[in-house]
């Protein structure tokens, strides 16, 4: 018997395991478009209620836009549903080079490749461009699909405390006799909504010659005065060797990735790239939808900026109500609780409460780190963020950690 009863009693306990630590995963189910109201089903199987996401990764508020909903609907009907062969036998239609030309316009790179994801993108790039005689610098926070992607490159691998930049100097030194150096960072860090300081990991990559590598999936669309991302930031458009990032975020809430870059880099991953070379073609409607995303936020910087000052506005609310938060200014902003029962406890509540966000607590974050992540999005009005901020006090009080600094929340929950 292949499946026997000895593997299946082995699966069977390790799931038991993964619930008994408290880990396991369930998926809650949206009866409505992606918004800042959805429908949402509860555990019970109940009608589903009507929640304020505060969750998403729907920084521009596009995810169910009209015009990219239109646009992608046009797309469907010129272009069809599906190519059916990876992109370098005849999946390449004229509108995914259009895509990948207005992506190195918006990003101020030599060129763009698609990939079906950004996961894609990163399990494919390192070891296109890389080989046994060079050396991948990394933040220790990079997001996992980079550490996936550094494990398949025959290149050494090595780390540098996150965002210490004495730490990665000595480490540019170290490996001075290496062919190249590849520092490797995220643009915006996912977790705590930090972002890299690029302009000091420029300085430092020019001064001990090494290339620079950011994956840029949680800012392109909306960091920067004009979006393009955390280089645009932080001043150094055009001085980024490699840029990786998803269409799945910001930038229409879809699918799709791209490597983005030096033109010699990414026609290497065009040769030689495995998720490009042997995985379907980005879907028309989704390239459609893409350009449209790309053109409204070409056009106007109106949602990027209503997204900049809901941000402040939700930071303002939830420091003068006397919550623990990251301080930054990305639109991602943890709510630290540090205990992962007290943050799952809190999340449940809040969306007893009408507010829907999520616990995060180990292995996602570090033990001891546990949080609610909470997201705005420009498709947030005020009263959305009044009305979430209400729930947030009254769950606040109920457990009574507002005005409380972490020593007084571990104090009385424990880590
Ligand atoms: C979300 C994310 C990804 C994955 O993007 P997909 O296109 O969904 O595969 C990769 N890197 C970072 C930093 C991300 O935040």
């Amino acid at each position: 018997m292949a499946f026997s009863q000895a593997a299946r009693d082995w699966y069977h306990r390790e799931l038991a395991g993964i619930r008994d630590a408290g880990l396991f995963k369930e998926e809650r189910f949206i009866h409505s478009l992606q918004d800042a109201d959805i429908e949402v089903e509860f555990p019970s199987g109940a009608k589903p209620a009507s929640v304020i996401n505060l969750c998403a990764n729907n920084y521009l508020g596009l995810s169910s836009h009209p015009e990219v909903i239109a646009a992608a609907h046009e797309g469907l009907r010129h272009r069809g549903y599906g190519m059916s062969s990876v992109r370098f036998i005849c999946g390449t239609q004229d509108i995914h080079r259009e895509l990948e030309r207005k992506l190195t316009a918006f990003l101020g790179t030599e060129d763009t490749l698609l990939f079906p994801s950004c996961m894609d993108a990163n399990a494919g790039v390192f070891e296109a461009v890389l080989n046994e005689q060079d050396v991948m610098i990394a933040d220790r926070l990079v997001h996992a699909s980079i550490v996936d992607g550094m494990r398949l490159c025959k290149a050494m691998q090595d780390t540098y405390k996150h965002a210490d930049m004495g730490h990665l100097e000595e480490k540019l030194v170290e490996h001075q006799d290496k062919r190249f150096r590849l520092i490797i960072t995220d643009g915006v860090f996912s977790m705590d909504g930090d972002l890299a300081p690029l302009d000091e990991i420029v300085a430092l990559a020019e001064k001990h010659n090494a290339m620079v590598f950011v994956d840029d999936s949680h800012a392109s669309g909306y960091i920067g005065k004009t979006g393009r991302g955390t280089h645009e930031h932080f001043g150094v458009l055009g001085r980024i060797d490699i840029i990786t990032t998803t269409l799945g975020k910001a930038l229409g809430g879809a699918s799709g990735g791209c490597v983005s870059g030096r033109a010699e880099l990414v026609e290497m991953c065009r040769q030689r790239a495995r998720p490009y070379l042997f995985s379907n073609t980005v879907a028309p409607v989704i390239v459609s939808g893409a350009l449209k995303v790309l053109e409204l936020i070409s056009a106007s910087t109106e949602r990027r900026d209503k997204l900049e000052a809901n941000t402040v506005y939700w930071r303002k609310l939830l420091t003068d109500a006397g919550f623990d938060i990251k301080k930054g200014s990305s639109s991602i902003v943890p709510v630290m609780l540090y205990n992962a029962k007290l943050a799952q406890d809190v999340a449940r509540d809040l969306f007893a409460e009408g507010i829907y966000v999520v616990g995060f607590f180990f292995p996602v974050v570090a033990k001891g780190q546990a949080r609610i992540r909470t997201q705005l999005s420009a498709a947030h009005e005020k009263h959305h963020l009044d009305r979430a901020i209400a729930a947030f006090i009254k769950v606040g009080t109920k457990y009574d950690i507002l005005g409380k600094n972490k020593a007084e929340i571990i104090a009385k929950y424990g880590t």
